[in-house]
């Protein structure tokens, strides 16, 4: 029976680690803040933005929220951003998405500073992934990587098979592993015979979006899974992996919930932190 890769447990170690740093920073007269941009009433991002403000209000760092109706021109929403950009009291920026219809996601995404693009979406971000500069990367794929490494995991020299190549989850992993020094191979939906591919992992990762789409039959013995996957079924969520089944092969496993996305908002917090040394520290 596999052993779980508790993402509530790293959290709160992440969150006192954070919170200290949060300290030390405020002893140098830098108060870390959150700004979230939230457009309309799309419920799930109301609740989103309410759960960043309670771990802030936790960590001691700011936080503000800045509430819009979705029938704010996109004009309106960029000078906002700007306005926060120029803010040298705020240190993060993030966009709720989805954003309203009629509102082009990408030219809000580049309008926030790169530097205090907690999400990790802006084009230059994405491309510090790519060429290994540092930068501020989105929460998720962290989110995979902090959970193995904080649970002891060697991941150099493993045999990585990630599933899904979305932008916002398996795209970026595969960059962010490689620096972990990882053999990497990336499946999709045209993939062929996608248990071929997922039975050669040593760890295997789901960023899918489809419930319980990997199967015991396609994990190797002893394998490590971990599943980024969050898919609404009856009764609650579950993740891109058939938990029941698959804990019985595999050496170490991440629950849905209760794993990788345990950790997403912590990681945030400090790419926050990572901002504010990136935008230049104490001023
Ligand atoms: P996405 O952009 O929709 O990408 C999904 C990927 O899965 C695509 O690359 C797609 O292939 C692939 N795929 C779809 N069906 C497949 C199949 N049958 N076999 C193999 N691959 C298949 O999704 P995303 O935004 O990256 O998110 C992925 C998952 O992570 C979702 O469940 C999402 O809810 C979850 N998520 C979790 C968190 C968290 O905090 N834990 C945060 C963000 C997202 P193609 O490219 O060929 O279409």
């Amino acid at each position: 029976m596999a052993q779980l890769l508790d993402g509530k447990a790293v959290s709160k170690i992440l969150k006192e680690e954070i919170r200290e740093e949060i300290a030390t920073w405020k002893e140098k007269g830098v108060q870390p803040k959150l700004a979230v941009i939230l457009v309309g009433d799309d419920p799930a991002s109301v609740v989103y933005a309410r759960s960043k403000q309670k771990v802030c209000e936790g960590i001691g760092m700011a936080f503000e929220l800045f509430t819009m109706p979705s029938s704010t021109p996109e004009a309106e929403i960029l000078a906002t951003i700007e306005k926060l950009n120029n803010d040298q009291n705020v240190h993060g920026i993030m966009i709720e998405l989805p954003l309203p219809k009629g509102i082009r996601k990408e030219t809000v995404m580049a309008a926030v500073r790169p530097d205090k693009d907690v999400d990790g979406v802006h084009p230059i971000n994405r491309g510090y992934i790519l060429s290994g500069e540092e930068g501020l990367f989105p929460a998720t794929p962290q989110s995979c990587i902090e959970l193995l490494l904080r649970s002891g995991v060697e991941i150099a020299g493993k045999h990585v098979v990630i599933v899904g190549r979305g932008e916002t989850v398996g795209k970026p992993l595969v960059f962010l592993i490689l620096k972990h020094n990882a053999t990497v191979t990336i499946c999709h939906s045209k993939t062929p015979d996608l248990g071929a591919f997922t039975r050669q992992a040593d760890i295997l990762i789901a960023a899918v979006g489809r419930a319980k789409l990997i199967k015991k039959e396609m994990v190797k013995a002893g394998a490590i899974v971990v599943d980024a996957g969050i898919n609404e079924i009856p009764g609650g969520i579950c993740g891109d992996v058939d938990f029941e089944a698959v804990q019985d092969v595999a050496a170490l496993i991440s629950p849905v919930p209760g794993g990788v996305g345990s950790l997403t908002t912590a990681l945030i917090m400090r790419n926050v932190l990572k901002g504010i040394v990136l935008q230049g520290g104490v001023r």
